[in-house]
Formats: C-alpha cells, sequence, structure tokens
C-alpha cells in the first residue's frame, strides 16, 4: 500500500512537472511577439533644438543612416547598435520619467517597426517628437506626433534626396529645420521657404548655423537684413557640454 502510494505521488509529480513545462511552451508560443529596433543609444538629456529647446526629454537614438551630410556629428550611430525589444525601450523611458520623447538617428523613419513604437507612446500620453532627414517619406506617420524635418542644404551634400512633397503632409505645428553652413546656403533655403509659401502655412521654420562653419552674427544679419520671419537657433548642447561630446547630450 505505501509502494502504491509513492508510486501514485511520483506519477502525480511527473505530471504536474510535465504539464507545468508544457504550460510554459505555450505561453511563449502564443505571447505576442516583441518587436525589435536597432537602437544606438537612449540618454535623458535636455532638448538643444527646435521650439523645444531647454526642456527635459528623452531621447531614442536609432541606428542607421541613410544619408551622408557634410556636416554630420553623429557619424557613430551610422552602423552601431543593439536590438532592443519594444518592452525594453518603453521600460526605459518610463524609469527616466520624462513627458517628451524624442526619436532621433540616424534616421528612425528607417526602421520599419519605428511608427508602430511612436504609436504605443502616443497612446500612453508621451509628447512625442521625430526628428527626420526628410528625405522619407512621412505620409503614413500619426498625427499627433511633432515632426521636426531637416531638410538638407546643398552644403551637407545631400539636399538632391530631399522630397518636397512631404512639406504637404505637415501640419503647421510642425517645424521645418535648415542647418546653414554658408551665404550660398541661407540663399538656397530663402528660396525654397518663399518658393513654397512656408512661412505661411507653418508656426516654425528653424534656421541653424552649422556648429563651427558659419557664424552664429552672420546668419543673424542676413535674416534681419531679409526680415525673414524664421527663427535662428543654436544647438545649445554643443554649449553646454564640449561640441565633440558625443554620446548621451
Ligand atoms: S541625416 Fe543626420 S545622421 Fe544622417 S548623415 Fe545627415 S546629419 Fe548625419
Amino acid at each position: 500500500m505505501e509502494n502504491y502510494n509513492c508510486s501514485s505521488l511520483a506519477i502525480v509529480k511527473a505530471f504536474h512537472y510535465d504539464i507545468t513545462n508544457f504550460l510554459v511552451v505555450v505561453l511563449l508560443i502564443t505571447k505576442p511577439i516583441d518587436y525589435m529596433l536597432k537602437i544606438n543609444e537612449i540618454f535623458k538629456s535636455i532638448q538643444g533644438e527646435s521650439t523645444y529647446a531647454g526642456l527635459p526629454c528623452t531621447f531614442i537614438r536609432l541606428a542607421g543612416c541613410n544619408l551622408r551630410c557634410t556636416y554630420c556629428d553623429t557619424n557613430y550611430a551610422y552602423y552601431d547598435g543593439k536590438e532592443i525589444s519594444d518592452e525594453d525601450i518603453v521600460s526605459k523611458i518610463e524609469e527616466y520619467g520624462v513627458k517628451c520623447v524624442e526619436f532621433t538617428g540616424g534616421e528612425p523613419l528607417l526602421q520599419e517597426e519605428t511608427p508602430k513604437l511612436l504609436k504605443t507612446l502616443l497612446d500612453r500620453g508621451y509628447d512625442v517628437l521625430v526628428e527626420t532627414n526628410g528625405s522619407i517619406c512621412i505620409g503614413c506617420l500619426d498625427k499627433r506626433l511633432t515632426i521636426i524635418m531637416d531638410y538638407k542644404s546643398p552644403k551637407s551634400g545631400m539636399h538632391e534626396r530631399m522630397r518636397p512633397k512631404n512639406f504637404e503632409f505637415l501640419k503647421p505645428t510642425d517645424q521645418i529645420k535648415f542647418v546653414l553652413m554658408d551665404e550660398s546656403d541661407y540663399t538656397w533655403a530663402k528660396e525654397i521657404i518663399l518658393s513654397n509659401n512656408l512661412i505661411e502655412k507653418f508656426e516654425n521654420i528653424l534656421m541653424s548655423p552649422a556648429y563651427g562653419e558659419l557664424s552664429p552674427k552672420s546668419l543673424v544679419s542676413w535674416v534681419l537684413n531679409d526680415n525673414l520671419q524664421v527663427r535662428v537657433q543654436l544647438q545649445i548642447h554643443k554649449y553646454i557640454w564640449a561640441p565633440d561630446e558625443r554620446e548621451g547630450v
């Protein structure tokens, strides 16, 4: 009788062990598979540019870029990155506890899963900004986003890759930024602004001197001379930290 009870117990234990393993396997199979994004870095800092300049923000820097601008200061993001699940990215954002989240790069819209994560964060009430380089179609993006479109000038070497059609998809509250290297870049940007009526259509047209290439004073003098209704701005993170400091600023 005693032997019988021991055997029964062993069978019950074995069965319990098997069913537990079985349930774990079923759970793993049926759990929705997280998508992964290749991330160069996630960090908290203050916004260095745009009308959000100075505000605390969590930055998600995605790896990879389809352009090669002459003045690029984030070439370390061209290839370096780690595959991170959507859940882990959201956890990190929640840990930082900042309402503003910016997706940058590289070029954040190159990865096809990016819009899914943007939507998740918008649904959770975050202010989500996307800094994109103007060469990728933005027509399908969620209208709750704030888009900062970095429209490349001739001296960047990438202006022929820009899509003027993107202007049609921007909302009046989105922002268009021109980073300029010299007066010919300024003249070109002014022509793009005026010929596309950008000042009438958008609240914020931004012009920045490329750091170390164009003096802010020169840019201000051209803007004032033309009475051009654009916002001149400096990359304030270059003044707070060393200009060549690369990650996490
Ligand atoms: S789009 Fe941005 S990340 Fe890409 S090359 Fe130009 S400056 Fe660098």
